[in-house]
């Protein structure tokens, strides 16, 4: 009998494989007392597993091949930092000299109060950190309780062509077993923005997260199907599913092989409509792939990313020489700055402390409302990015404006930082783009509003859906409420459009929508010109951009806006994404 279970399918690609069930579980850590005169013993106990953990990850990263993605160096570096940090190589040391406790408990203790730290914040992106702080802390207890290497960790080829099914994984061990040629990975935890995810997509391994329990039900070396895009894991398939299976993955091998032509062309639909397709970057090491992958620039470039894990915001010289790597290495083409989206008042520090905690974080002092608070810090980013913009073409952005107030603000703190700039004699660009993100419900009702007062306007549909339809983003409960298609969401994404038409400023979109190619022709039907989105899903709008004839749509394709029941709706975009409107 056939078993079928549903996860969130996060890297795409069809994969056929033999299960390999991975067991390792959390370290049982107790404490124990270290007699006075052994505490040095135990302190050295605990130096020597760091810097073994060290030497294994500086290991692993000599392995990566040269033509790697750059994300794969940047997740092993995340890490070594992290073992640097004092953090996890001072704090546990003192609390073995106060506490005259074991380096295990130590470590725990520390671990445990870090997640803390991250489990307070409302940002997904900087949650993601706790497991970084997970998979370092358990490589360390590995070493501590001399356990062998993980089995993943064993490079005698044994996993190859396997599919793995673990409850969670890191980056580092998602490297490794690719070189062993895994197939595929499904996990208990993660979601689709953790560094693991992330990785998988960058490798082109498929796979799925977020199915619980499933070490349960799936048994070692039993033969399974892996559908990443769906997020469906089948177990116990007859002959006819598994054939069909085959033939679906030979398919996505040459329509993925198919769209490398797409890299050079330009993004036009069959109806002359010129698009301009942007990446959204995190880190500057993005930057190459960025720019191999054909975007014309980039859409959104998240800062806050520079912010974390440190003990204070980066200076202003460090903001300016990462912006100018960016800027520079996208060669000429546009880069849009958005200014730092912490969450609330807990990540000022970048994450160290929590001062205080806000009840509903989701709905508290971040982004934009968080720039303003801390003016000073707020500047010197600003001061750095118009000190980048005099290396390359920068746009700033300011994220989640809900009023023309902050706006105003915002606009006086970016004058008064070229006033200043001006009188020191350094050089910016005197026109840069200043644009708002729309991603709150009442600023796309009132996005004419802003229109008027800005060069550009950005669609944040992440939290825009998030906002509009009340579910926490980051909720698991909850997010089965998700949806781009609800009407209410269609409209605040058409009211933001038509008010970019009619003050005459381009308006993109730069939420996830933007890259799931389900909605690529709604959205273009919707008058939608600028897409950014991650770059991996890039060339895959870019085929259904150049291949859609707009005026072969369905002629009630914008009804869908209307349409208060949802399998409505689902059944239209299925007929506007059917091959028929494709031009032959
Ligand atoms: C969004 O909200 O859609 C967006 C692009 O910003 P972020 O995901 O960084 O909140
Ligand atoms: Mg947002």
């Amino acid at each position: 009998m056939t078993l079928e279970l549903q996860g969130i399918g996060v890297s795409r690609g069809i994969a056929i494989g033999k299960a390999h069930i991975l067991f390792h579980n959390q370290p049982d850590v107790r404490e124990y007392l270290i007699p006075a005169f052994a505490i040095e013993e135990e302190i050295e106990r605990f130096l020597d597993a760091l810097t073994e953990a060290k030497k294994q990850l500086k290991a692993i990263r000599n392995q990566i091949p040269a033509n790697a993605p750059t994300d794969v160096s940047a997740f092993i570096d995340t890490h070594l930092l992290m073992l640097n940090d004092s953090s996890l190589s001072k704090v546990p040391v003192d609390m073995i000299r106060s506490r005259h406790c074991n380096a295990e408990w130590a470590l725990q203790l520390q671990r445990d109060a870090l997640i803390n730290v991250f489990n307070e914040m409302d940002d997904p992106y900087l949650r993601t950190r706790r497991d970084d702080v997970d998979h370092v802390v358990n490589r360390i207890h590995r070493i501590l309780s001399d356990q062998d290497v993980a089995d993943h960790e064993i490079p005698d080829g044994r996993l190859k062509g396997h599919i793995i099914i673990a409850e969670d994984l890191t980056p580092a061990d998602t490297l490794l077993m690719q070189h062993q040629g895994i197939a595929a990975f499904v996990t208990e935890h993660g979601g689709a923005t953790s560094h693991t995810t992330i990785l998988a997509r960058s490798l082109g391994i498929p796979a799925i997260v977020g199915v619980g329990s499933v070490r349960r039900y799936i048994q070692d070396n039993e033969l399974l199907i892996v559908d990443g895009e769906n997020g469906m894991l089948l177990a116990g398939t007859d002959e006819i599913t598994e054939a069909e299976y085959r033939i679906r993955r030979i398919t996505f091998d040459k329509h993925i092989a198919s769209l490398s032509k797409y890299k050079s062309q330009p993004t036009k639909t069959r109806n002359g409509k010129t698009i301009t397709l942007l990446a959204n970057a995190e880190l500057p090491e993005d930057i190459s792939a960025i720019s191999n992958i054909g975007a014309q620039g980039i859409g959104l470039y998240r800062t806050e990313f520079l912010y974390m894990n440190r003990s204070a915001p980066p200076e202003e010289e460090e903001q300016l020489a990462a912006y100018r790597d960016v800027v520079e290495g996208m060669n000429n083409q546009p880069v849009t700055i958005r200014t730092f989206d912490l969450g609330a008042d807990k990540t000022v520090d970048g994450g160290r402390t929590s001062s205080q905690t806000a009840t509903n974080p989701a709905l508290g002092l971040r982004a934009i409302r968080l720039c303003l608070k801390f003016p000073a810090m707020f500047r010197t980013q600003l001061r750095a990015i118009l000190r980048a913009s005099a290396f390359g073409k920068i746009k700033i952005m300011f994220p989640m404006i809900s009023s023309t107030q902050e706006l105003v603000q915002a606009k006086h703190l970016l004058e008064l930082c070229k006033q200043e700039l001006d009188n020191e004699e350094l050089e910016y660009d005197r026109h840069i783009q200043i644009g708002a993100m729309i991603e709150i419900p009442a600023s796309a009702v009132c996005a004419e509003m802003f229109a008027k007062q800005v060069d550009f306007l950005s669609i944040g549909t992440n939290d825009l859906i998030q906002y509009t339809l009340a579910i926490d983003r980051i909720d698991d409960n909850v997010n089965y409420l998700y949806d781009p298609l609800h009407p209410a969401v269609l409209k605040l994404i058409n009211m933001t459009l038509e008010a970019g038409k009619k003050y005459n400023i381009p308006v993109s979109m730069c939420g996830e929508m933007a890259g799931d190619p389900r909605y690529t022709r709604l959205l273009l039907a919707m008058g939608l010109e600028y897409f950014s989105m991650h770059p991996n899903a890039l060339l895959v709008v870019k085929q259904i951009i150049n291949e859609t004839d707009l005026t072969l749509l369905p002629s009630n394709t914008l009804q869908i806006m209307d349409m208060t029941d949802t399998s409505d709706a689902q059944i239209l975009l299925e007929q506007i994404n059917s091959n028929k409107f494709i031009a032959s």
